[in-house]
């Protein structure tokens, strides 16, 4: 088993215990309910056939259809999705939406193919699993190394096996092909609400002594790059940025709408574009992936991948906060190290649900029929996950135990209790 995986269900058992879970029950809550592994032929541009090794984990549906993304990585293991679609259960839950979870992914780095390609390899995908998804069965989004373009690949070839319009079969559609507005900013906008949130309760504050707490994001896709420029909207002082690589550090902070505004952002961080909030015209620091984990920053963003702060870098974090937007960037040794520490985690399965919310109110506007702008889009998230953040402070006054823990004892607590009634 991976360490990611074990990272996950270890952290259910724990809960599981907290909440006096039964044996049986919690065998359930842990074990897949559907797991597809199957290959994905390409024909290649050069004329060669290649198969492309695909998977799709529809971990637990006690609440409603499943709901998850749909991640292109080389890196991609079938133990990888499932820890990612046993993510999505406890997240769909925490955040209160009648979905249960799933994930799916293809070996392959997308970069590597051409968009004849990707374009053949999305929507074998959607052949392999199209009798298991469906708008009211499992409902596929994004993650990452997948992106609007895709979405809309998959779609157009799921109504074209169903022989209907089905556009609620799919979140994460370019606006054009039946998305909704804000979906792209949803998991970052959700990210901002929660930090928010978090800061209001002044414990944070109190920790940041600073209105302006400066901020360093490790990962520059959908993600990192959303929360960046939405926090430096709000008056944050982002000093640092990364991709896979390389970083940029500028200690009077960065301007990210500037970088936002770059067409082909690919490369930005090893070509050292930077612009600089400071008076001086001196460019970036470009350094590594590793030392933006450790800078000295109010607040560490992981949104990347998982497993980045582990048990050898753990102990070296200065940030006194951590959001993860990344789903599982720290091993549960890493969580130990970082508690005992008194660094603040604010976990994944809160951190980045809005992603999720916002794939909810697409959903919902695919099936309606329905339209709304992104001002409202936003509002509705911002409604969703204040109250989902109130009611885990809820828990966690009357519980002296970490964040995590909370949101996990809130998240498994609501789909036993359906699970029971089954
Ligand atoms: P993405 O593919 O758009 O971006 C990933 C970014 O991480 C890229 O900039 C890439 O260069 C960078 N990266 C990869 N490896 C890295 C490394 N070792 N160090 C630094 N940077 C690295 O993906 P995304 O959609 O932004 O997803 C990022 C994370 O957020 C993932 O863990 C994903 O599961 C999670 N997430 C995504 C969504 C969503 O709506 N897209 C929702 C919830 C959670």
């Amino acid at each position: 088993m991976s360490g990611f995986l074990q990272s996950v269900e270890q952290q259910i058992d724990a809960a599981a215990f907290a909440a006096a879970i039964p044996a049986d029950l919690l065998a359930r809550l842990k074990r897949p309910n559907h797991v597809w592994e199957f290959e994905i032929p390409v024909r290649m541009d050069d004329g060669s056939e290649k198969r492309f090794q695909g998977w799709r984990v529809q971990h637990n549906g006690a609440l409603g259809p499943y709901k998850g993304g749909i991640r292109f990585h080389s890196a991609s293991t079938l133990d990888e999705v499932k820890a990612l679609a046993s993510l999505m259960t406890w997240k769909t839950s925490l955040a209160g939406l009648p979905y249960g979870g799933a994930k799916g992914a293809v070996a392959v780095d997308p970069r590597s193919l051409s968009p004849r390609e990707l374009e053949a390899l999305a929507r074998g995908y959607v052949r392999a699993v199209a009798s298991y998804i469906g708008p009211q069965t499992d409902i596929p989004a994004p993650d990452v190394g997948t992106n609007a373009i895709i979405i809309d690949w998959m779609t157009d070839e799921y109504m074209k096996i169903v022989g209907h319009p089905e556009r609620a079969a799919f979140t994460g559609k370019s606006i054009e092909k039946g998305g909704s507005h804000g979906r792209e900013v949803a998991t970052g906008f959700g990210g901002y609400v929660v930090l928010r949130e978090f800061l209001k309760l002044g414990n944070g504050v109190s920790k940041l002594e600073t209105p302006f707490p400066s901020v360093a994001v490790q990962g520059f896709g959908n993600v990192g790059a959303h929360i960046a420029q939405i926090l430096f909207k709000k008056g944050f002082k982002v000093v640092a940025i990364s991709d896979s690589r390389g970083a940029l550090y500028d200690a009077d902070g960065i301007d990210i709408v500037k970088v936002m505004d770059i067409k082909e952002r690919t490369g930005i961080i090893d070509r050292g574009i930077c612009y600089s909030m400071g008076p001086s015209q001196e460019p970036c620091k470009t350094f590594t992936n590793e030392d933006l984990l450790t800078l000295p920053v109010d607040i560490l963003i992981p949104a990347a991948l998982e497993d980045q702060i582990t048990a050898e870098n753990a102990g070296t974090i200065q940030a006194k906060i951590i959001l993860e937007m990344a789903n599982g960037p720290i091993t549960r040794e890493a969580d130990a190290i970082l508690e005992r520490r008194g660094v603040a985690v604010i976990p994944d399965i809160l951190a980045n649900s809005g992603g999720v919310v916002g794939s909810y109110f697409e959903w919902i506007q695919s099936l309606e029929g329905k339209y709304w702008s992104e001002e409202e889009v936003l509002a509705k998230i911002d409604a969703q996950l204040t109250e989902a953040f109130a009611t885990v402070v809820a828990e966690k006054k009357k519980h002296h135990v970490s964040w995590r823990m909370v949101c996990y004892v809130r998240a498994l607590t609501k789909v036993a209790c359906v699970l029971r009634k089954m």
